[in-house]
């Protein structure tokens, strides 16, 4: 950065900086006058981090890196263009500019000292009014980027308590919420009901027809649950081939019957169509239990693999309840 010049032996005029449009222009040119005129070649950088200064563009064009333009030290990178200007708001709460400017082109930039800017603010309604539009305008564009990052960060969150595979919701998913839907259970001393699902003699049907196959398998499996489900029930998938469902709000005796409904369909299932083979079907066995007074999660999730594990013992494709509640 060489200083070539001061504002007052240049060519250029008050009228092109934005800062001092509108304002009293002869006062405005008295007190730049002395302000040094620097250059920066095409790629120089300036992170001046000693103190607070307003740099306005002159000629040229200045890509500026985080935080005075946008108020997040995030790596957000701005244009900045002959007229606008890069640290006021250093100027204002008198930290230092922590902004990273680098010439996109041979630039020519006005350095004006805080004192100075302050001067013109006490001295100029004009000065402080566009101050202010543009201090206004910075907050308007940092809030609209904090409002997309937001949604991008609630984009990625959902995306990553989806299975890729079947769409359902995955393991971190239930990790998150079944602890929140069991103490809202308790709370509210309604009922809660789980399914656990896993699929019949998976791997003969990965081994007799291809793991291709059995991802298709899965995915109809995944789809008659999602399907058959009302909005307020969350179908998961819990591992492997494995499946979980979820049904706030509804006893053992209606768990049972929706048990039964997805057992059929998945039974009915059809998995695709191969004219060499006959119809590849899945079946599944499903435990189901509901929440008992003081049980936590794991205790819930125990009770449906029990029941679970006695309906692939009773020879599979059934339905088992929890022992608990019938002994
Ligand atoms: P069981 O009736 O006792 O449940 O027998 P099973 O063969 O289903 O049980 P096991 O746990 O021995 O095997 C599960 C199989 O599921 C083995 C594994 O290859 C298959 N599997 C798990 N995840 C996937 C998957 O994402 N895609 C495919 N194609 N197969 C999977
Ligand atoms: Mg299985
Ligand atoms: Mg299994």
């Amino acid at each position: 950065m060489k200083q070539i010049t001061t504002f007052a032996a240049s060519a250029y005029r008050i009228d092109d900086l934005q800062l001092f449009r509108d304002s009293d222009a002869a006062l405005a040119a008295r007190s730049l006058a002395h302000c040094p005129v620097v250059q920066l070649q095409q790629g120089e950088s300036v992170s001046d981090t000693s103190r607070a200064r307003l740099y306005i563009v002159l000629s040229g064009a200045l890509s500026v890196t985080a935080d005075t333009r946008t108020g997040m030290a995030d790596g957000t990178v701005s244009k900045v263009l002959p007229g606008e200007s890069v640290g006021e708001q250093s100027v204002l709460d008198e930290e230092a500019n922590l902004s990273l400017m680098t010439a996109l082109e041979t630039s020519e930039l006005l350095v004006v000292e805080a004192e100075i800017v302050w001067r013109l603010i006490d001295e100029s309604n004009g000065v402080a009014r566009n101050l202010l539009r543009l201090l206004s305008f910075r907050i308007r564009a940092a809030n609209a980027q904090l409002r997309r990052r937001q949604k991008l960060g609630e984009f990625y969150r959902q995306m990553s308590m989806i299975d890729g595979l079947t769409g359902l919701y995955n393991r971190a998913w239930l990790n998150d919420l079944l602890p929140e839907m069991v103490a809202s259970a308790h709370g509210g001393g309604k009922p809660l009901s789980l399914i656990m699902i896993d699929l019949d003699h998976f791997k003969n049907f990965n081994d007799s027809h291809g793991h291709l196959a059995g991802d298709q398998a899965l995915r109809a499996a995944a789809q008659v649950l999602s399907g058959a489900l009302r909005p307020s029930d969350c179908a998961v998938r819990y591992g492997g081939e494995e499946m979980m469902v979820l049904l706030p709000d509804t006893n053992v005796k209606v768990a049972v019957v929706v048990a039964e409904r997805l057992c059929e369909r998945i039974r009915q299932a059809v998995v695709f169509r191969d004219m060499r083979l006959p119809l590849p079907h899945i079946t599944a066995s499903l435990g189901v239990a509901s929440l008992l007074p003081g049980q936590d999660d794991h205790g819930l999730i125990a009770s449906a693999d029990a029941a679970l594990y006695r309906a692939k013992d009773g020879g599979r494709n059934q339905v088992v309840v929890q022992e608990t509640l019938f002994s």
